[in-house]
């Protein structure tokens, strides 16, 4: 039976326009090419934990609006609960409109719409939803108030916290408290910690000084160079997989959300990231986020 996981954070409707150039301020520029895919890191690692193989309770803000039901219809047919979307009247779902030219050159505007809206009342009313999951993956793409209290939520509820600190913020105290496991990549490990990292010696500090401040373990994510992995116990590097690039968008999201699969299925930490580092890999090799999540098998074949 798939173990069950939470994903706490947002949902985006991303409107994409391929152009022939970005337009300048006053101007249009026609000859666009357009796609429309649901996005968000919530949203992201949600999907990609469930094309792992979890059951995923997605805890996420929609607004009123006809995207939401589009949103809803695609989560539905991954299978996923549907138990923890919340509606916020009179709002518009989270929305990026992201203007890409014929280098892949983007600008990218964002509309937090319901995202905004997701409050700690809302985390209370599915907090008995998490009591039988084991992990729950949260990122700060929502209020920090809510985050905090999605934390402290989940532990409550004997759910295993992972935080992915995406996109970069400063982290307060009450929230690494609550964390055990922490993903930043390097600028957000940067942000947290308040100094630069320049070489290995510094990576091994900024690892120490954070361990201290909860979590057990740290997790920094080096895109093509794989990921420095740190606990109380151990401490490694994973290379990660050598792959052609295509589009490296969203590989941090695919990376935690299969890394929560394989945590939650009881996998020993350098198993657990290995199919991290397997399936963000795999979406590397496509285009787009959420269109280049790898599935279960995917994933299995790249490890054999
Ligand atoms: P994004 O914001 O684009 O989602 P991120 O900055 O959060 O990404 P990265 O560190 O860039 O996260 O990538 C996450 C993981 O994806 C890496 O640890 C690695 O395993 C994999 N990855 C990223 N880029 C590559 C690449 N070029 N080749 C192989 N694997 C990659």
């Amino acid at each position: 039976m798939a173990t069950k996981i939470a994903v706490v954070g947002s949902t985006n409707w991303d409107i994409s326009l391929k152009l022939p150039r970005i337009p300048r301020p006053k101007e249009t520029v026609a000859g666009g090419v357009s796609q429309f895919s649901l996005g968000g890191k919530g949203a992201n690692q949600a999907v990609a934990a469930a094309k792992a193989g979890a059951e995923v309770l997605f805890v996420s803000a929609l607004g009123d609006d006809g995207v939401a039901q589009q949103v809803r219809a695609q989560l539905g047919q991954l299978g996923m609960s549907l138990e923890g979307l919340i509606t916020i009247p009179q709002t518009n779902t989270g929305t990026a409109l992201i203007f890409v030219d014929e280098q892949g050159e983007n600008c990218i505007g964002v509309a937090d719409g319901a995202n905004a809206g997701l409050t700690s009342d809302h985390i209370s009313s599915v907090a008995g939803l998490m009591t039988n999951t084991s992990h729950t993956l949260i990122q700060l793409e929502i209020p920090m108030p809510t985050v905090v209290a999605a934390a402290q939520a989940a532990k409550a509820a004997g759910s295993q916290v992972i935080l992915n600190p995406a996109p970069a913020a400063a982290v307060d105290s009450a929230l690494l408290a609550y964390s055990d496991i922490v993903t930043p990549n390097q600028v957000e490990m940067e942000q947290i910690i308040g100094f630069k990292i320049n070489d290995a010696n510094d990576m091994q500090k900024a690892a120490a000084v954070l361990l201290k401040k909860g979590p057990q373990v740290v997790i920094v994510t080096l895109g093509g160079d794989g990921v420095f992995v740190a606990s109380q116990t151990e401490t490694f590097t994973a290379p990660g997989f050598h792959v052609p690039v295509m589009d490296t968008t969203g590989a941090g999201d695919v990376f935690n959300g299969s890394l929560a699969v394989a945590l939650s299925e009881g996998a020993a930490l350098r198993d657990a990231v290995q199919f991290g580092c397997a399936a963000a890999a795999l979406s590397v090799g496509r285009a787009g986020a959420m269109s280049s999540v790898p599935n279960r098998a995917e994933i299995q074949a790249l490890l054999a």
